[in-house]
């Protein structure tokens, strides 16, 4: 941990003391400062790019922009515990939540181009076909996308289930996204990422300390 000590006032030997470190590609340091740019492009390039987000809809409208109609299908639990709280992942057969018997969810997770935020997130569909729906709305537009057309839609709720979603033809020269697009679906394609990042995913132990799933386990005589 010696490495967290490096910067102003951690130095022995003065200025001009030669400084080694384990760090294989140190930054170049002159009088213990770093050049942020090159010590954040060398950091950047070996961590994974920028973490997905979900969008998240509300009453105010979005814009968003379909770039595929690949999607990941996910189960996941809605929970409302004080010290957890919204949606998390169902990771299958050993899922605590669901042996204690908590509403199982699905969605399919399609990622977008959010041309405001100038990034790629996930939105999240649910199952429901009802026509102020997600699904059933966006149908079309993905249809228009499949047939090589480029289109926007605009996107907000109206109430706890129903969506007001139009779509219109993406004028020329918008803001499509498309490098950053073409470099997610490489990676995409590839099976690189996980859109289910975007949804917290405890592990069991996590889960199991959780005071009311603790109670709910121990009334049901579950003791893994
Ligand atoms: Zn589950």
């Amino acid at each position: 941990m010696d490495e967290l000590q490096e910067g102003p006032g951690a130095v022995n030997g003065g200025p001009t003391d030669p400084k080694h470190t384990a760090n294989p590609s140190p930054p170049k340091s002159r009088g213990g400062l770093t050049e942020a740019l090159s010590a954040w492009d060398a950091e950047c390039g070996a961590q994974a790019p920028s973490p997905l987000e979900a969008i998240r809809l509300d009453a105010n409208e979005r814009i968003v922009i379909p770039f595929t109609t690949s999607m990941q299908r996910v189960e996941t639990h809605y929970v409302d515990f004080p010290s957890l709280q919204g949606y998390v992942r169902c990771p299958g057969d050993a899922c605590l939540l669901c042996r204690v018997g908590r509403r199982r969810e699905q969605r399919d997770l399609l990622p977008v181009y959010d041309p405001i935020a100038r990034a790629v997130g996930v939105l999240a569909i649910s199952p429901n076909i009802r026509p102020h729906a997600l699904r059933p709305q966006l149908m079309p537009i993905l249809r228009q996308l499949k047939a090589g057309q480029r289109v926007l839609f605009t996107v907000r709720k109206t109430d706890r289930t129903g969506y007001a979603v139009a779509s219109r033809p993406l004028l020329e020269g918008a803001d499509d996204g498309a490098e950053k697009v073409v470099g997610f679906l490489e990676r995409f394609d590839a099976g690189g990422v996980e859109l289910a990042a975007v949804y917290a995913q405890p592990s069991s132990e996590e889960l199991a300390n959780i005071p009311e799933v603790a109670a709910m386990l121990k009334l049901r005589g579950i003791t893994s």
